[in-house]
């Protein structure tokens, strides 16, 4: 029997990886579940998983939790300190399923016990890569990817010499408003935005997939982990999401990593990493799937991947300031605030606000560096914002 925390398990990913484990009995015991604010959920996965801890984020959730808890001998905890204790418990695995960069933290937690992380929480990468890569690599601690371009580019990759790689492709949907008229793109709602064509994810990255932060965010996320150049990274847009990611390598060979778009896939490989056990995953139909096709992304309807392009140019803790301006960018569409066009800008005029501060630094990235970044960034964006208005 293996052990288990999931973190973030109330979210779309962290109910896959609770679809997995159930169908498994007797294969996992689970060591810590933590959720946002949905306790009802998180309290109900606790006692049917028999988790030994179960963590709200929501500090004014705890005595809804406890009650729920109540006679089960479950422990309730909540906080963000609570969250980061509960990803320092040993545990075989750790699933960083948290949306955001409230995911860092806890994710650092498990690698500092030289643990196991599976990784969905992009942001982490994003936003402290070098120091998350330089503390598994000191800790022992591994990063196994669960985003599935990744795990596609990971899986191409199982044997292979990294050094004979010359690039990667990621694909890429293009989201929900793919097909609008450009012209169009400043009305659309959030709803509009929130309707992915393939994927069914998380409210945040399925709109983030539609301004095409979310790839503009995994660029930076496959730099971070499989050490590459950003010119070794090409991003293409693929409608029907039946490819995920292709490796090339100096011989030519472009390695395809095909398959149904099921994050079980990505996280039961994650999760039986080295193995490869049987999955509940559709088998693709090729035939059926009929063509794929492949289009290289329109630089002004996508104005995110220049950006990133400009994040990693740039480097120091940029990435902290990319994602936390996308954040805040994201809550004010989200809030009615600003247009669906207006995020990218928001992003850009945050990261030639922050530049001087966040820009190249000789120092080793730290903790309170990423998080001071963070923090500074999202007032800037809120101020930009506020002006917009
Ligand atoms: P989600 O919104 O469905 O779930 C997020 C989880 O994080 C929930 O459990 C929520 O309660 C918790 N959470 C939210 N705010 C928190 C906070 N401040 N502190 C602690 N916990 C908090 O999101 P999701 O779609 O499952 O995505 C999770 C992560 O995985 C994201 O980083 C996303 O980019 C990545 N990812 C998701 C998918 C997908 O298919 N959903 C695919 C690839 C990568
Ligand atoms: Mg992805």
């Amino acid at each position: 029997m293996r052990s288990l925390t999931i973190l973030g398990a109330t979210g779309s990913i962290g109910q896959s990886t609770i679809d997995l484990i159930a169908r498994d009995p007797g294969r996992w015991r689970i060591e810590a579940l933590t959720g946002g604010r949905n306790v009802a959920l998180l309290a109900r996965d606790a006692r049917r998983l028999g988790a030994r801890i179960a963590v709200c984020a929501d500090p004014a959730g705890l005595g809804d939790l406890r009650a729920a808890l109540a006679g089960s001998g479950i422990e309730a905890a909540a906080g963000p300190a609570a969250l980061a204790e509960a990803a320092a418990r040993p545990a075989d695995i750790a699933v960083s399923a948290i949306v955001g960069a409230a995911g860092l933290v806890p994710g650092l937690a498990v690698l500092e016990r030289g643990g196991t992380l599976a990784l969905a929480n992009k942001e982490t990468l994003v936003c402290a890569g070098p120091l998350v890569m330089a503390r598994a690599q000191a800790t022992g601690g591994r990063i196994l990817p669960v985003d599935s371009e990744h795990s596609a580019i990971f899986q191409a990759l199982a044997g292979e010499d990294v050094a004979g790689v010359e690039r990667v492709i990621i694909t890429a949907s293009g989201g929900a408003l793919r097909d609008w008229p450009f012209e169009r793109l400043a009305t659309a709602t959030v709803a509009d935005a929130s309707a992915h064509p393939n994927w069914s994810m998380g409210q945040r990255i399925t709109i983030d997939s539609a301004s095409m932060f979310n790839k503009a965010l995994e660029v930076i996320e496959a730099r971070e982990f499989f050490g590459l150049d950003p010119r070794q990274i090409e991003v293409l847009v693929h409608p029907q999401s039946v490819v995920h990611a292709l490796v090339g390598f100096r011989d030519g060979a472009l390695m395809a990593h095909v398959g149904p778009a099921d994050m079980r896939h990505a996280i039961g490989y994650a999760l039986h990493w080295p193995e490869r056990r049987a999955l509940p995953v559709a088998r693709l139909d090729l035939a059926a799937v009929g063509s794929l096709t492949f289009s290289t992304p329109d630089p002004v309807r996508w104005p995110a991947l220049a950006l990133a392009r400009a994040v990693m140019a740039a480097g120091g803790t940029m990435g902290a300031v990319f994602n936390a301006a996308k954040e805040v960018a994201l809550d004010a569409f989200l809030a009615g605030r600003i247009a669906f066009t207006a995020m990218s800008v928001v992003v850009e005029r945050t990261l030639d606000r922050m530049l001087p501060e966040a820009g190249p630094q000789g120092a080793a990235m730290t903790l309170d560096l990423v998080m001071g970044t963070d923090h500074l960034a999202r007032i800037r964006a809120g101020e930009i914002i506020d002006r917009m208005e």
